[in-house]
């Protein structure tokens, strides 16, 4: 929650302010997040406007998770930049798109949402260790990034060769 008595509610008044936050729980997604309570650095510039407070920033923070393809644990920063308006909440605002609109909260601003759609939007869809990352042997799982060299022979035990056969004659879905 930033305070933003201090603009006084004057149209062009503006303040600069950097703080360092803890991060709130669930910043990110499942495989790559913000750990909860881990420094998050803000940088914001806070301007009055006529119908409230526009607020421009960014935010840095330490990133942690599992690459989406071996499983190995990922460290990472971001970085992300955000602009938004938080209209003041004693006025009638009465728009048609009011659904999208934030609110300021007497003279506090909520800056969490704002925070984490900007930081789950900047994040990659499926994080990886590498860029080229080869992911886990679909045979036995080991790390190919370990062992590029990793090779399984089919032909080595003809046993599972007919396990296969035989699971296929008996299947009667087949
Ligand atoms: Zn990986
Ligand atoms: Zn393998």
């Amino acid at each position: 929650m930033l305070d933003t008595r201090e603009l006084g509610r004057r149209p062009g008044s503006q303040r600069e302010e950097k703080r360092t936050v803890p991060a709130p729980a669930d910043l990110g997604i499942e495989v790559l997040r913000v750990p909860e309570g881990s420094p998050v650095d803000l940088d914001l510039r806070l301007e009055a406007v006529m119908e409230g407070v526009l607020v421009t920033g960014s935010a840095s923070a330490e990133l942690a998770g599992e690459c989406a393809r071996c499983l190995e644990p990922i460290a990472d920063e971001i970085d992300v930049r955000f602009q938004e308006l938080f209209v003041y909440d004693d006025q009638d605002y009465s728009s048609e798109e009011d659904d999208g609109v934030s609110m300021l909260e007497g003279d506090l601003l909520d800056l969490e949402p704002l925070l984490r759609d900007a930081v789950v939007l900047a994040l990659p869809f499926q994080p990886l260790c590498e860029d080229d990352c080869p992911g886990l042997c679909p045979e036995c799982g080991a790390r190919l990034a370990e062992d590029p060299g990793h090779t399984h022979d089919a032909a080595i035990d003809p046993r599972w060769g007919k396990l296969q056969q035989l699971q296929q004659d008996t299947d009667p879905q087949q």
